[in-house]
């Protein structure tokens, strides 16, 4: 025989991530957009960050986008959802 019992739990929730750059939030329709959470530790022979030092940050978007932009060489941009639609399109003799 099971003997049960209804019991309360509590759930931590994260409501929001808050940009670190501009206080603004990441948060999206349905997720949390942007760099969340990263964490970069720096060594002993760091000259711009204090040594042994972990930094936990987040950025939005827009901060990222305004960040990319100021990149004397741009990051790569891995579309693989653009060439699987070019393939496609061409597949169809679309393009
Ligand atoms: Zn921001």
């Amino acid at each position: 025989m099971r003997l049960e019992k209804i019991k309360k739990l509590s759930v931590l929730v994260t409501e929001d991530i808050l940009c670190n750059s501009c206080g603004e939030s990441c948060k999206g329709e349905r997720n949390f957009n942007g760099l969340i959470e990263a964490q970069v530790v720096s060594s002993y022979d760091s000259t711009h960050l204090t040594y042994t030092n972990e930094y936990c940050f987040s950025l939005c978007e827009k901060c990222l986008s305004k960040m990319f932009k100021k990149f004397k060489i741009s990051p790569n941009v891995n579309d693989d959802d653009k060439k699987v639609f070019d393939s496609y399109l061409s597949s169809k003799g679309k393009k």
